[in-house]
């Protein structure tokens, strides 16, 4: 069989999680089976049309490493092929036409909703004569196209639920066929799928209630059923549905975090799968081969920010300083920092561990950059006061002012200098090098004093320690 796979967003003008982790499913499907990936843009709803949202998603997708192989194909350039679809349900009398009005409509449910009934079409259209209804459309009524269901049971099988059956008297008599002449969703989706010779649909699991009625269409057709998988809902920590209160769901905004591509698929991968029980980082190629539609799970999936995070810092660390600094660059172009690049080295190599986006690396440079103010309380360390720090400050100056230039490209040589003076002088590691942490920092947590002189060289340095001695008393 060759596999075909497809992602069908509407264009919303942004790329949910959870549509990230139906395109990465299907496309990892698609792949490991020698098949094809297809994108489909589902735009039949003209009311909610965002423009430039075509070209976004697909910029996404590339950036994602998702690139599809057909496609896209844009639905509502398709209107022709689903017109003739409903032709044919409606010569077979498996659709029929329906001209009730909204009003009607909106009061009918209003009716069935105090009667607790459930929410239906009542056939009003259905009992049209032939003539009324040649006549209404001549004087150009509006109307629709409504599927006729037929009476009985429709059962399929989800490859991640089971097998489910469902009594036809719960399907609507679902509009196939809108006002404007444009496909709904549920016929353009039978309609295009078999079409485009899909054989595995994996999706959201809030389509799995409308599978019913896709099944009663692919059988009036005559299509062959496709497979289904209806993917897990995720799930805010709280178990509530993954909702833009709680964080942000579009891809492209953690990208504009400074989230990596690969770090986003990894995670979006384990959203619902895990492939072992050992390990939580798989290259791409991995998840290609691993990838296996039974092993997911029927639960929720909770999006878990710490974990996203924490990956991130994962994948950061894989990457060398010069590719850091080049990931890091859009980065560095919005927060308008620019700062000398053997500096930018220094600094990457030092922050790399402790990095959880790329937008911090450009937020630590901008700190490093700026002049520092500070409590001069957090130059004394917790056993000394203040004219001691101010004492060592005043000997390291002295101790780094002789330092060669040149000594201060090493930072093994550096410590050797400092350490020098505290063995010398026979004093605690924390009198010495706190405050000339402190100083050079001016932040009560950073890097170790080494590193920072390094960071800084010479001049910066001396500077710094003299603005602070200039603060103790
Ligand atoms: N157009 C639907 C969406 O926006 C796709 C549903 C499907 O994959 O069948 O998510």
């Amino acid at each position: 069989m060759n596999v075909v796979t497809r992602f069908a967003p509407s264009p919303t003008g942004y790329l949910h999680v959870g549509g990230l982790r139906t395109a990465l499913y299907s496309y990892l499907y698609a792949k490991q089976q020698n098949g094809t990936f297809i994108l489909r843009i589902e735009d039949t709803d003209q009311a909610r049309l965002v423009p430039g949202a075509v070209d976004a998603l697909i910029a996404t997708l590339k950036t994602m490493g998702l690139p599809p192989d057909k496609g896209p194909y844009i639905q509502s350039e398709r209107l022709e092929l689903y017109r003739e679809h409903v032709q044919r349900l409606l010569d077979k009398g498996d659709a029929y036409y329906c001209f009730c009005t909204k009003e009607r409509l909106t009061a009918l449910r209003e009716e069935q909703q105090a009667m607790k009934s459930p929410m239906k079409y009542d056939r009003t259209c259905l009992h049209l004569s032939k003539d009324e209804i040649a006549s209404k459309i001549a004087a150009n009524e509006p109307h629709v196209v409504r599927l006729l269901v037929p009476e009985g049971k429709t059962t399929f099988t989800d490859e991640i639920r089971g097998e489910i059956t469902i009594d036809n008297k719960e399907v609507d008599d679902q509009v196939l066929l809108k006002t404007d002449g444009f496909p709904t969703y549920h016929l353009a989706v039978v309609v295009d799928d078999n079409d485009m010779s899909v054989t595995h649909i994996i999706r959201g699991d809030e389509w799995i209630s409308s599978v019913p009625k896709h099944v009663i269409l692919y059988n009036m057709f005559g299509f062959t059923l496709p497979k289904f998988a209806h993917l897990p809902l995720i799930l805010n920590p709280d178990k509530s549905k993954l909702s833009k209160r709680q964080g942000d769901v579009a891809v492209e905004d953690y990208l504009a975090k400074g989230y990596l591509p690969e770090t986003l698929t990894n995670f979006v991968a384990l959203l619902g799968f895990n492939p072992t029980a050992d390990r939580e980082i798989y290259s791409f190629d991995e998840l290609v081969q691993l990838f296996d539609l039974s092993k997911i799970n029927k639960s929720g999936a909770v999006f878990d920010h710490a974990k996203l995070d924490w990956m991130n810092g994962m994948y950061l660390r894989t990457k060398s300083t010069p590719e850091l600094i080049a990931l890091a660059k859009p980065f560095f172009e919005k927060s308008q920092v620019s700062i000398d690049p053997s500096f930018l080295e220094r600094i990457c190599e030092i922050e790399k561990d402790r990095l959880v986006t790329l937008q911090d690396l450009a937020d630590r440079a901008l700190e490093y950059l700026q002049s520092i103010e500070f409590d001069p309380a957090i130059l004394v360390w917790k056993k000394a006061d203040a004219t001691d720090a101010k004492m060592h400050l005043v000997a390291l100056r002295q101790v780094l002012e002789k330092t060669p230039d040149d000594m201060f490209t090493d930072r093994i040589l550096l410590e050797a200098a400092v350490k020098k003076y505290i063995e010398e002088g026979s004093y605690q590691n924390g009198n010495v090098l706190w405050p000339l942490r402190a100083a050079l920092s001016g932040k009560e947590k950073s890097p170790n004093p080494f590193e920072l002189l390094w960071i800084f060289g010479k001049q910066e340095s001396l500077k710094r320690i003299d603005h602070a001695v200039s603060l103790l008393k």
